[in-house]
């Protein structure tokens, strides 16, 4: 059941209340029923609603390829949305070498290559484990699917401890994008030493950056979490290492999620929710106005600003990862088709094989209109259901985190709207049954 929720805006003048409707993002105020932003609604094409019980199948006119090459690390970071999977998959480096030709020629079984057959609108990332542990057959995949796509999009997920200048320059003629993982301050408290303290590696990744940087290749994407959300910090310390202008520095992030116990330690704690969405508001107002490019915090509020701009339906929106729709696809150098890159077919996440395309299907993933927190959620449109696989207690983890995370943009996003803080959401429930009121911004913080 669908709910509205009464969003409670308040600034020096008083309280005004504004009724949102997250499901057909309609929001208008209450005491006089006009539009807070005025809609030019959409037709949203509805998106597939995966479930176990209504599998969804992949299409070859794939927009987002993830290459898993196999769950080899050189860490073994808390956090580690692999970690429980890592054990399952163990191919070594030369392994996954010799089964790239095998690869690359079954390529046309699933992918027409990108709407002009030369990769166009098409992202193609490779993942490990530590991906660079694969480096010679990332290198050799890369290079020929540059030949073959020359407009495609690559790139790379790394923990940037193995970069060599070999790797650097390799990179910069294939146009191969290096993504470095790094969490700036934690970095030593929550997975190894940190590389910018190792001098050969701290030398190999400015080289990457100096390299890599004008070519726009290169960006950097924080584990986020309670203890750690500052994307000015995390940017200016990565930049600090670097020697250069934070402003340099390209930041994505993704929100620590709880894939076993170890996880679970990332998470908010519900009870303290209250105080810990009033820090996150607070820093992200810090960067208003020139830096909200950090993070990406200016892409989420763009997104929720366009759902409202055009009364986006929730039934049009696939899940955050984007990994149920059938234009997304994970699989691994074997050819297994996975939930996602980061999970194995050992696992229980193989979901089919490219041999027999047409019989790939789904069926380990919930989208959020399948979830019963989600569809009584006023923050759904910015969340997106979280991780599409979770269940249990760590799906309920999944969920605090986001919800946190979800009210501090919404304030945020309200806040820059109407200049007002949302104080108080009210509704007949919100994600679980029994809860009719959050608190949220404290007018003295
Ligand atoms: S399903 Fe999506 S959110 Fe969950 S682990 Fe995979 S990519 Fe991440
Ligand atoms: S916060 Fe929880 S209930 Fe709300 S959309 Fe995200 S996962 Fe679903």
């Amino acid at each position: 059941m669908h709910t509205k929720y009464n969003l409670h805006l308040t600034d020096t003048q008083g309280t005004r209340i504004a009724v949102y409707d997250p499901y057909s993002s309609k929001l208008f105020w209450k005491d006089n029923g006009e539009d807070l932003i005025v809609p030019e609604a959409l037709d949203y094409k509805e998106v597939e609603k995966v479930s176990p019980t209504s599998p969804v199948g992949k299409v070859k006119n794939l927009q987002k390829i993830k290459i898993q090459m196999g769950f080899a690390c050189n860490y073994s970071c808390t956090y580690c949305s692999q970690n429980n999977q890592r054990a399952l998959q163990k191919d070594t480096a030369q392994e996954t070498l010799a089964k790239v030709p095998s690869f690359l020629m079954k390529l046309d079984q699933w992918f027409d290559g990108g709407t002009d057959a030369l990769g166009s609108g098409v992202h193609l990332e490779f993942w490990g484990g530590e991906t660079l542990l694969y480096w010679d057959a990332v290198e050799k995949l890369a290079r020929a699917l540059r030949l073959r796509f020359p407009k495609i999009k690559l790139a790379l997920f790394t923990n940037g401890s193995l970069v060599t200048k070999e790797m650097t320059e390799a990179a910069a003629e294939i146009a191969l994008h290096f993504i470095v993982s790094h969490d700036g301050p934690t970095f030593n408290q929550d997975r190894a030493k940190d590389p910018f303290e190792i001098p050969v590696q701290s030398d190999n990744l400015k080289h990457l950056f100096n390299r890599l940087n004008p070519l726009k290749l290169i960006s950097f994407n924080a584990t986020i979490s309670p203890k750690n959300y500052s994307f000015i910090k995390i940017r200016k310390y990565i930049a600090d290492k670097l020697g250069v202008d934070p402003k340099l520095v390209v930041l994505t992030h993704d929100l620590a999620t709880p894939y076993d116990s170890a996880g679970m330690n990332y998470v908010a704690n519900p009870l303290l929710r209250r105080e810990l969405v009033n820090d996150i508001f607070a820093d992200m107002l810090k960067q208003y106005p020139f830096e909200l490019g950090v993070g990406k915090v200016d892409v989420i509020l763009h997104d929720f600003f366009e759902s409202l701009r055009t009364n986006r339906s929730s039934s049009g929106v696939g899940q955050k990862c984007s990994m149920d729709l059938p234009t997304s696809i994970a699989v691994d150098i074997d050819g297994n088709v996975l939930t996602c890159q980061n999970v194995t077919a050992k696992g229980g996440h193989k979901i089919g094989h490219i041999d027999q395309f047409h019989d790939v299907k789904l069926n380990t993933a919930f989208h959020f209109s399948q979830r019963q927190e989600c569809v009584q959620c006023p923050v759904v449109q910015i969340c997106k259901g979280s991780c599409m696989f979770l269940t249990d207690k760590l799906w309920e983890g999944a969920c605090d985190q986001h919800f946190t995370w979800g009210l501090a943009y919404l304030a945020l996003a309200f806040y820059l709207q109407t200049n007002c803080y949302l104080t108080k959401i009210e509704g007949n429930a919100i994600r679980r049954p029994g809860e009719t009121i959050i608190e949220v911004i404290r007018l003295e913080s």
